[in-house]
């Protein structure tokens, strides 16, 4: 998500720069709302930022106010009409909201406002709704802010906002902090959202705090205010510790640490609790990248590029649907023959989610003449569900909630297989005692979750 508030300057063009240093958050659709403080006009489409909008488009947007969104799909379905900014005009003024989470009381919600099962396409789209009808409902036309404070204290599980009328842009955390969001400065008079630092610095924005969790942040001609809508006890900073596995990018900042730094340190603690005898380290690319170059620092092994990624295919982890994945996987990676053929390897990634993509990975190694894969993973077994914004699957996808990690390693097709401990990844992020989600990891969810998260029911598909 991405929101700027900065009049006399090309607000359409900043939040296309912003998308676009944001597109890794989501590829399904992407759109923005601008703002001319008459009219609210959004354009949303399905694709990457750069399909959906062009210079003829963006020139048409004129305006001092914008909010943007990429998404990737984790309730309701990858349609047009789930794309957002999600529009609507209510209570004399139209407004636009762009959510990054995923809310867990959507059943709840619906039926306390008495709508149907199927009447709103998505859980953005439903918050949407109860703040359109708290305005209609309160007969006070212009008070946006106040009809999203009152609506929020309602809303469970995880939701980062970004929210425009006419003239404000609005910044939300939930009281968890779920996902990220900070503020950056523009100029004299411009402020920035963004869900992650790098889309300041593409904006020529400078970082100047994240949002906390439980605020609200409402800017407008006099710069940004708070609200702080939830009692002091609601609140219990919970950032997914996600985000500095694989979510974030690199060059992201997030508890002031810079991510390559975290996952180098990740490689590193590593290659100290599970060594492995090999003649050279690989990283998968992207994200197991850093973490192989601290496993290697830190092992004394050489490491060498030996994966070669796609450039131009998206994160097969967001990619909606199992057959996408595993073709997304042989058209994403291809190994360097002349760099492992009868290599020993130790291989870094990640996660091991569904397995379905490490399979065929390694499948791909030993094809290209690799004598061993060592396989070292920078997380913990990746064992329950994400309810707050990453669709990882239902227990029964997840192969480490079936699987023993030696039954991993036979299914993968690897030699030996090593997870990184929690709180080595606790201590690599920089900031081991800030508060965290690891419930994919632990099962220890912060918040109710929406089903029973009970026994594994199957077994994945190999
Ligand atoms: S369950 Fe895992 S992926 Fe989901 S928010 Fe928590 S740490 Fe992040």
């Amino acid at each position: 998500m991405f929101g700027v508030r900065a009049p006399g300057r090309s607000v359409a063009h900043l939040t296309y720069d912003g998308l676009y240093a944001l597109q890794h958050r989501g590829q399904e659709s992407a759109g923005m709302a601008v703002s001319d403080g008459e009219e609210l006009v959004v354009v949303k489409d399905m694709g990457l930022v750069t399909n959906v909008f062009n210079e003829y488009k963006l020139a048409g947007l004129q305006g001092h106010l914008a909010i943007g969104h990429t998404r990737y799909s984790t309730a309701g379905a990858s349609s047009w009409h789930n794309a957002q900014p999600v529009y609507r005009h209510a209570g004399g003024m139209p407004f636009a909201v762009g959510h990054n989470g995923n809310l867990t009381n959507t059943a709840a919600l619906a039926d306390e406002a008495g709508m149907l099962p199927g009447t709103f396409g998505s859980d953005s789209d439903l918050l949407a709704e109860l703040v359109a009808r708290r305005l209609e409902g309160s007969g006070r036309a212009g008070d946006l802010a106040d009809a999203v404070c009152e609506v929020l204290p309602s809303l469970a599980g995880a939701f980062s906002l970004v929210i425009c009328d006419r003239d404000r842009l609005i910044g939300v955390r939930d009281p968890h902090g779920f996902r990220p969001l900070s503020l950056g400065r523009l100029g004299d008079d411009g402020w920035v959202l963004a869900s992650e630092t790098p889309a300041l610095d593409i904006a020529g924005a400078i970082w100047v705090r994240d949002v906390d969790p439980g605020e609200v942040v409402v800017i407008d001609g006099d710069g940004p205010a708070s609200r702080h809508p939830w009692p002091a006890g609601a609140v219990e900073p919970r950032l997914c510790l996600f985000e500095f596995v694989y979510l974030a990018r690199p060059d992201s900042r997030l508890y002031g640490q810079e991510l390559q730094g975290a996952r180098v340190r990740m490689g590193e603690l590593l290659a100290r609790s599970a060594p492995a005898a090999a003649d050279l380290v690989i990283g998968v690319p992207d994200s197991g990248i850093p973490a192989a170059e601290g496993f290697a620092r830190r092992s004394g092994i050489p490491y060498a590029t030996g994966l070669v990624r796609n450039r131009y295919i998206g994160r097969t982890f967001i990619t909606p649907g199992q057959s996408d994945r595993v073709q997304g996987v042989r058209r994403k990676l291809n190994p360097l023959r002349g760099v492992i053929e009868g290599k020993v390897l130790a291989v870094v990634d990640d996660s091991i989610v569904r397995g379905t993509t490490t399979a065929a990975m390694v499948g791909m190694l030993r094809e290209a003449g690799a004598r061993e894969v060592h396989l070292r993973i920078s997380s913990p077994p990746y064992r329950w569900p994400c309810y707050y914004g990453l669709d990882t699957g239902t227990r029964a996808q997840l192969i480490a909630a079936n699987l023993s990690v030696s039954e991993v390693e036979e299914y993968v097709g690897a030699d030996s297989l090593a997870y990184l401990g929690l709180d080595d990844l606790k201590e690599a992020t920089g900031a081991p005692l800030a508060g965290f989600c690891d419930a994919c990891l632990t099962g220890d969810y912060p918040t109710e979750v929406p089903v029973a998260v009970g026994r594994p029911l199957a077994l994945p598909v190999p």
